[in-house]
Parts: C-alpha cells; sequence; structure tokens
C-alpha cells in the first residue's frame, strides 16, 4: 500500500488540532469536564418558578445532547492524533485497509474506510 506523506499527516494533525480547539470550546458553554475525555452536562440554575424549571430542563436536555455528539468528537480527534504518534494513522481500524486520502481531509479523524463504514451503517 501507499504510505500517506509526511506533508499530508502534518496537515491532518493541524486539522485535528484544530477541531480539538473548537470542541473545548463548544464543551466548556455546555459541559463541565469530570474526567480526561468526560464531560457532563451543565446544569444551570435559573430559578424555582415553573417557567424558571421548564427552561432549566429544556437547556439541561440541549446540553446533554450536544455533550454526546461533542464528546464523541472530542474521542475521535484524540484517537486521530493518537494514530499520528503511533504511525497508524489512515488506517481502517475494521480491515487495516489503508482510508482513502479524500476521506481522511474531509474528515481527519476517520477511523474507517469507506467500504467499513458503509457496511457498519
Ligand atoms: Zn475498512
Amino acid at each position: 500500500m501507499k504510505k500517506l506523506d509526511k506533508k499530508f499527516i502534518e496537515e491532518r494533525k493541524k486539522d485535528l488540532l484544530e477541531r480539538k480547539v473548537e470542541l473545548e470550546k463548544e464543551l466548556a458553554i455546555s459541559t463541565d469536564q469530570v474526567a480526561d475525555n468526560d464531560y457532563d452536562a451543565k446544569f444551570i440554575d435559573l430559578g424555582d418558578k415553573e417557567d424558571e424549571n421548564a427552561a432549566e430542563v429544556a437547556m439541561f436536555e440541549k446540553n446533554l445532547s450536544l455533550e454526546k455528539t461533542l464528546e464523541l468528537s472530542m474521542y475521535n480527534v484524540n484517537k486521530g492524533l493518537k494514530k499520528i504518534d503511533e504511525g497508524t494513522y489512515g488506517l481502517c481500524e475494521k480491515c487495516d485497509g489503508p482510508i482513502k486520502p479524500e476521506r481522511l481531509e474531509a474528515f481527519p479523524s476517520a477511523t474507517a474506510c469507506m467500504a467499513c463504514k458503509e457496511k457498519s451503517l
């Protein structure tokens, strides 16, 4: 298989690091970090009136769904960075085959090739 060149990997690393900074910002707004790669949705206390309680619940539910999405993205970004360090970046986790560079360019944190991804859907 054709190895990804160094420059390509360096560029993806930059993408991943940029994405990480964005995710950290988004996570800080809607969650509290409780551990490495573990976040809890923020619960904001607005007051004790009925409409305030309703707003609290609505906000918490929104944060909860954001937390899941952001946490997963963060997990994948960190995994991508780790793979770059380990020299396994660009390999599909399922079949060990190469992930197309175009796919990595669009999704630098992709962990599976298109064929495996489609199979798992
Ligand atoms: Zn695959």
